[in-house]
């Protein structure tokens, strides 16, 4: 969903980048990162690393904001972020939160 407003100064804006790095072999699919980065970043990847799980790949590098909550997430210090400068907030999606069931 498209924000209605936007700020007037948005053209000068500059925001954090992050490249994700994933250590595919340390990975054991929990899925954290996947689940809980606020960019959609990240999804399932069909590669399988030698314990035989699915580690996860980055759907679309731009997305990064370089938060650091996958980092902080990762029970097995498989994933971790490097400083990739800035970028404008256009390239940017807004939060999605799902809708709770009643
Ligand atoms: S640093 Fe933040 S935005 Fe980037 S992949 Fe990790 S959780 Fe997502
Ligand atoms: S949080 Fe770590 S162990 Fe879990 S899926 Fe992501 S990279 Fe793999």
């Amino acid at each position: 969903m498209p924000l209605w407003r936007q700020p007037l100064d948005k053209d000068r804006i500059l925001i954090t980048h992050g490249i994700v790095h994933i250590i595919d072999d340390r990975c054991k699919g929990c899925g954290f990162c996947i689940e809980f980065c606020p960019q959609g970043t990240l999804g399932i990847s069909d590669r399988t690393n030698t314990k035989g799980y699915h580690p996860p790949r980055v759907i679309e590098e731009n997305l990064c904001v370089n938060c650091g909550l996958c980092t902080l997430l990762c029970p097995d210090f498989a994933i971790y972020i490097e400083d990739g400068g800035k970028q404008t907030p256009g390239l940017i999606h807004p939060v999605q939160r799902n809708e709770v069931k009643k």
